[in-house]
């Protein structure tokens, strides 16, 4: 225990705080269906037994597996804007397992390990389906095929390590290869050159699940503070204080779940390197989507390096995210990592070689939000080597849908201090970490100068031109680290 730890959070908001919020549709859409309950700021002096920095995922499904487990503790959230107004709400509501990442998992972990991962990502999905069964959270949570396909001519096929990886250990991915004329009923006229598919891949509208487990957290009793955004935390003999402009609570222990947003901090610096990823999305246009036979083809993602993801809303709204948009200088986040008109026009470009049938159709929405991204794609959790009472859980690299329900049992394993197969998930995953990122300004310029290798290199590539040996060059160097340093963090 240790009464030195003294941390500040970025100022909430960069830029005017009058300026208006940017939000998602799904967070739009979610909003509008919920009546307005709970969630006041923090006011004055509060004391609890655990208080959660951030209300998405990563903090909702802590409170809940607290909760289950220890149904008398005290447990706080304190969210700067609205719990899923973050990356939880603004995402494309992909909810993955890690089965793509077995190759690496072998490599950092070697077999055991690796497979018991993968299994634990893979029950993950399913324990999220096990509780909105359980909880009537109605957040379009659906099982659909989900493809990853290459939409360049002559692209590498990614997935052919996965495939390889789980022969060597005798397993059988959920994959399967899609033949041609397979792909050409599925795209049609669209860039789809080879595939893979999973036809029992999951999806949600995502900002309504986040909001949904705040619903649930409210009812457990849960105290919920809204537009409260934290300002300092500092570790105390009698707890650890965290403070907003209008109050502060007391806690015995402290989850910073606050993502992209604490990547800023010492601690994570390091290791965590912010980039943008940014979506385009139509308005409904069903009787489009009909007329070209859109409705056959399935969500998922493409096979460049700046990856396209995408897909249709129930109402039939087509859209298409792009990853490895603006870079956050230092970890800091500013307004483009909620809305980049620049960005927006790149991936308006990318939905429309996507869906030539929709040359015309008009872009009705845009967002953008960040990505903690760390070297291995990896997230890890843990607690701070300066107060141990201070838990975290970060670096979901983009894949935080289902691995955030794993980091609320793995931080639930933490705070109680169980020492169940979800705190040795927890170790495997502090393994797995991989290296660092160099310091400012030198990281910031390699980071720049590899994008725009990178989307020099896809852009020349999906025109059908080669790109250049230097573009090449710099571009395999997109997801490089410095090697992992000594001591513990
Ligand atoms: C555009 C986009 C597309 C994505 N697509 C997918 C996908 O398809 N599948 C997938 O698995 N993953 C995807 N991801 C990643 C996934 O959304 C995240 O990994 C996941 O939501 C992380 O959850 P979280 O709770 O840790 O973070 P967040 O949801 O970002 O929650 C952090 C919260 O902390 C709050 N906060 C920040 N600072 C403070 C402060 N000072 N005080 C109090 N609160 C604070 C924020 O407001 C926010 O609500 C995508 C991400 C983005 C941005």
């Amino acid at each position: 225990m240790s009464a030195s730890l003294e941390l500040r959070m970025q100022p909430w908001r960069a830029g005017s705080p009058a300026a208006p919020v940017h939000r998602s549709h799904w967070l739009d859409e979610a909003l509008a269906l919920e009546p307005s309950q709970g969630g006041a700021p923090l006011a004055g002096e509060q004391r609890a037994d655990v208080c959660v920095v951030g209300g998405g995922f990563t903090g909702l499904w802590t409170a809940l597996r607290l909760l289950e487990q220890a149904p008398s503790l005290q447990v706080v959230i304190v969210e700067a804007d609205v719990c899923g107004s973050g990356a939880s709400g603004r995402n494309s509501g992909g909810t993955g397992h890690w089965w793509t990442k077995l190759p690496l998992l072998l490599r950092l972990l070697g077999r055991d390990d690796a497979c018991n991962v993968l299994a634990h990502s893979v029950q993950a999905v399913q324990d999220i389906h096990d509780f909105a069964a359980r909880h009537g959270i109605d957040a379009g949570l659906r099982r659909e095929p989900s493809a990853w396909t290459t939409t360049m001519r002559g692209q590498p096929e990614p997935w052919a390590p996965m495939f390889k990886a789980a022969q060597s250990v005798g397993l059988q991915p959920p994959h399967r290869v899609l033949g041609a004329d397979e792909l050409r009923a599925l795209f049609g006229a669209a860039p789809a050159y080879s595939g893979i598919i999973e036809d029992t891949s999951t999806r949600m509208q995502p900002a309504r699940f986040a909001r949904q487990l705040r619903r649930l957290a409210l009812a457990r009793g849960v105290r919920v503070h809204e537009h409260s955004p934290v300002t300092r935390i500092a570790g105390g003999a009698q707890g650890v204080r965290v403070e907003t402009p209008t109050g502060a609570v007391l806690a015995a222990q402290v989850v910073l779940a606050a993502n992209a947003w604490m990547a800023h901090l010492p601690a994570f610096r390091p290791y965590i390197a912010v980039v943008s990823s940014d979506i385009v999305m139509t308005g409904p246009i069903p009787q489009l989507l009909e007329q070209h036979g859109l409705t056959r083809r399935p969500a998922g993602l493409n096979a460049r390096q700046m990856v396209n993801y995408g897909g249709l809303t129930r109402e039939g709204r087509v859209y298409v995210g792009r990853g490895g948009g603006s870079i956050a200088y230092g970890n800091r986040i500013t307004a483009a990592f909620d809305y980049s008109a620049r960005r927006a026009a790149e991936v308006e470009g990318d939905l429309r070689y996507l869906y030539p049938e929709l040359a015309e159709v008009p872009i009705e929405r845009s967002w953008a939000g960040p990505i903690d991204r760390t070297p291995s794609g990896l997230p890890w959790f843990g607690c701070l080597a300066e107060d141990a009472r201070v838990h975290y859980g970060i670096g979901y690299s983009g894949h935080g849908v289902a691995a955030s329900a794993l980091g609320g049992r793995i931080l639930t394993a933490q705070l109680l201090q169980r020492e169940d197969e979800w705190r040795e998930l927890g170790r495997c995953l502090q393994r797995a970490r991989g290296g660092y990122y160099p310091i400012e300004p030198l990281r910031s310029i390699a980071a720049h100068t590899i994008r725009a290798a990178v989307a020099r290199k896809e852009q020349t590539e999906q025109e059908g031109r080669g790109a250049s040996r230097l573009d090449r060059l710099l571009a395999g160097y997109a997801n490089a680290s410095l090697p992992r340093p000594p001591g513990r963090i």
